[in-house]
């Protein structure tokens, strides 16, 4: 995929409601929000704030379309074929789209065309698949009897998505809520409001009827807030932080006691044993789990937990890999390391490794932004040793490409530094011991593990998501599509 000039990207802005743009600003109706190109921090466009009147007009819209348009009720091939459709679209809109992806994100032009947005499609048609696949049982009863469960949808689903994988942890939501017969509002993140908007456009293209995929625009505190109390809004799914996600359970348990699901922060272990094949490819992974998206990751590997004697060699490896990386401008074809998201974030980031510095710690590589001649904020791969599970780079997600490394000498002793008092997203371990790999399966209090590897792949019936403060409920797989139906119990009586 070629550079671009990220002047030349047309950006149209607006809450999408019932199958068209609508901006009430322009009459000087609501507030707006400045975006900003993380890659030079360049003001390119801004956003309407969706306050109560607008968020009630998604909803209430949303909520006709649920009752009137067919979407619920047509056959369940029918809708799955308009989402297959929908798919391809997406997929033809690649260099649009990734373009969209890129300018205003932290996603680098490559990246997004060549995993964003075909990830985003094979998503879409994953859960296609579903739709006339699950719909219920019939239960074992007695002969005089007929017990069913009939699977059914919500209606309004809300959902409510973070800036890091603007596209990709939208489809998460979006793609199982629509396969399932619901309608959608949802609200991206407003540093990163524009891909989806193209999405839900190129949905009603597909022949998703106008009001099924709504998305408005706004911040948290207001938007989401509103958005998660709406009494139409009958379930409410999020991906974001461990501190926003706790307190949209409160608005959901005040607002009608909604289901909701929750995909939030984590601090992942990687835990390398000595006998760990290939250490060349373990360092690559290892670093490769750091650095992807500048760390901007939740399941980023940010935690490395290594066997004494293998923890000088491995940190010489990546420090190696470290070194290849390029930071650029999302828009250049070569750019390998992304940038930090906004300014604040990285001087948090900056915070962060400096009291973890001053406390003790050690700085083995980087620990200092990366000049690229622009006013983006990049921060260089870093790797700090000589900390303790008490250490505050060991102890916050951090959300950039910062490492820490804790030696082991035991797997017990690998084990009880893995578990983080709070989170328990995702682990890695390297071994070329299966039984141990298997005891650390089992032992892990994380909602996925990747044994010899870090990172999934495209296999969707593979869901995630966290345990303790890392999240409630999957993503992906067949519990994120149960998970956007409710199921009703029949009994019948046939007794004469
Ligand atoms: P965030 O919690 O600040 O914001 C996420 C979204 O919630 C945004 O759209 C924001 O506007 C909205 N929001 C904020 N306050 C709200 C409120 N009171 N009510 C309703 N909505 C509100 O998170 P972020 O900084 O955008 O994303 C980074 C975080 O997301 C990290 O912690 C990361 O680990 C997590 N994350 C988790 C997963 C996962 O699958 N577990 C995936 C990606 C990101």
């Amino acid at each position: 995929m070629d550079s671009f000039n990220p002047d030349d990207v047309a950006i149209r802005s607006g809450h999408f409601i019932g199958g068209e743009y609508v901006d009430e600003s322009e009459r000087g109706g609501e507030r707006r929000i400045e975006v900003a190109r993380p890659s030079d921090g360049v003001i390119y466009a801004s956003v309407p704030v969706a306050g109560g009147e607008m968020v009630d007009r998604a909803v209430e819209n949303a909520w006709q379309a649920f009752r009137t348009s067919g979407w619920a009720r047509m056959a369940p091939r029918e809708r799955a074929k308009i989402l297959r459709r929908f798919a391809e679209l997406v997929e033809a809109d690649a260099p649009f789209l990734g373009r969209l992806e890129a300018l205003g994100s932290t996603r680098p032009i490559a990246q997004a065309v060549g995993w964003d947005v075909p990830f985003t499609a094979e998503g879409i048609r994953f859960y296609a698949e579903f739709a006339d696949k699950v719909g219920g049982d019939v239960a074992a009863t007695d002969h005089d009897h007929l017990g069913m469960t009939i699977a059914e949808p919500y209606g309004v689903i809300g959902a409510i998505a973070p800036w890091n994988f603007p596209l990709v942890m939208a489809s998460w939501k979006i793609a199982p809520a629509l396969a399932a017969g619901n309608a959608v509002v949802l609200k991206p993140s407003e540093m990163t409001p524009f891909s989806v908007l193209r999405l839900a456009e190129l949905a009603v293209q597909a022949g998703v009827p106008a009001g099924i995929f709504n998305v408005i625009q706004g911040d948290g505190r207001v938007t989401g807030d509103e958005l998660v109390r709406h009494p139409k809004i009958s379930k409410v799914t999020f991906t974001g932080s461990t501190r926003t996600g706790a307190a949209i359970m409160a608005a959901c348990a005040n607002s009608g006691t909604k289901p909701v699901t929750l995909e939030l922060g984590g601090k992942s272990p990687q835990i390398v044993f000595a006998d760990a094949p290939r250490l060349d490819d373990v360092a690559r992974r290892i670093a490769g789990a750091i650095t992807g998206n500048a760390g901007q990751v939740c399941v980023a590997g940010s935690r490395l937990l290594v066997e004494r004697s293998l923890a000088e060699p491995l940190a010489e490896r990546i420090g190696k890999v470290f070194a290849e990386l390029k930071p650029g401008a999302t828009w250049a074809a070569g750019t390998t390391l992304s940038p930090i998201i906004s300014a604040p974030q990285a001087a948090r980031i900056e915070g962060i490794v400096g009291r973890t510095l001053e406390a003790g710690a050690t700085l083995r590589f980087g620990g200092v932004r990366a000049d690229v001649g622009a006013n983006g904020a990049f921060y260089t791969p870093t790797l700090l040793t000589d900390v303790t599970a008490h250490s505050e780079a060991v102890r916050e997600e951090v959300f950039g490409p910062v490492l820490t490394l804790q030696t082991f000498d035991t797997e017990e002793e690998a084990l009880a530094l893995a578990q983080h008092p709070e989170y328990g997203l995702a682990a890695g371990v390297h071994t070329a011991d299966l039984g141990r790999a298997l005891r650390l399966v089992r032992g892990l209090e994380a909602g996925t593990v990747w044994v010899n590897r870090y990172g999934r792949t495209s296999d969707f019936m593979i869901p995630t998501g966290g345990y303790k403060r890392s999240g409630i409920g999957k993503d992906l797989g067949r519990q994120a599509y149960e998970a956007n139906l409710r199921f009703k119990s029949v009994l019948i009586d046939l007794r004469p």
